[in-house]
């Protein structure tokens, strides 16, 4: 299996080069965002949950997020492999993660981090807060608090992998193509079977 986490801070690019993934290495896109997202739109009991922490920016708590994201990978026995998008974000979830995946006799491949700068990203989150419909892209104090909890919180799991010399930093400023031109280089490079 090649089980990719694309990692790196809100605005980073995560999404739109996972979507290009996916389609090249033949993947399922797992998104936790996206997951709250939906559950959001149909009024879930977990959506409602979710709401409340991803409203001002924060993490939705570990327990529940991890759960969800099990279940996501259970849906999709027959998957050849998946891309993480926006988990893991604690340490606690990369540990869950581990877990489970060795209970399923596999593990992650490698972690792509995207690298852009705390300006860029604002930048990025703002404009994108025009016709995203995101309520957490169009604050400034939301985006603010965001890249906040991302450098507490979440920068830290970059370490686990890289102790694991599983880490791959990519430079995530250029067009859309040259990024994804960089992380395919680095899956060819990593000795990951695809
Ligand atoms: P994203 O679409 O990845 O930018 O995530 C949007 C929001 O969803 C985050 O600001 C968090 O509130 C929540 N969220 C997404 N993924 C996670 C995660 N792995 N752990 C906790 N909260 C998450």
């Amino acid at each position: 299996m090649l089980n990719i986490v694309l990692f790196g801070p809100p605005g980073a690019g995560k999404g739109t080069q996972a979507a290009k993934l996916v389609d090249k290495y033949n993947l399922v896109h797992l998104s936790t965002g996206d997951i709250f997202r939906e559950n959001i739109k149909g009024k879930t009991e977990l959506g409602i949950l979710a709401k409340s922490y991803m409203d001002d920016g924060n993490l939705v708590p570990d327990e529940v997020t991890i759960k969800m994201l099990e279940s996501e990978v259970d849906k999709n026995s027959s998957a050849k492999g998946f891309i993480f998008d926006g988990f893991p974000r604690t340490t606690n979830q990369s540990e869950a993660l581990e877990v489970f995946l060795e209970g399923k006799n596999t593990s992650i491949s490698v972690m792509l981090a995207l690298d852009v700068s705390e300006q860029e990203l604002i930048k990025r989150l703002l404009l994108r807060g025009k016709h995203s419909g995101r309520a957490d892209d169009a604050n400034e104090e939301v985006i603010s608090n965001r890249i906040s909890v991302y450098n507490k919180q979440t920068a830290v799991v970059a370490d686990f992998y890289t102790n694991q010399n599983k880490f791959e930093k990519i430079d995530g400023i250029g067009s859309v193509e040259e990024i994804f031109d960089r992380l395919s280089n680095a899956i060819n490079n990593h000795n990951v079977t695809v």
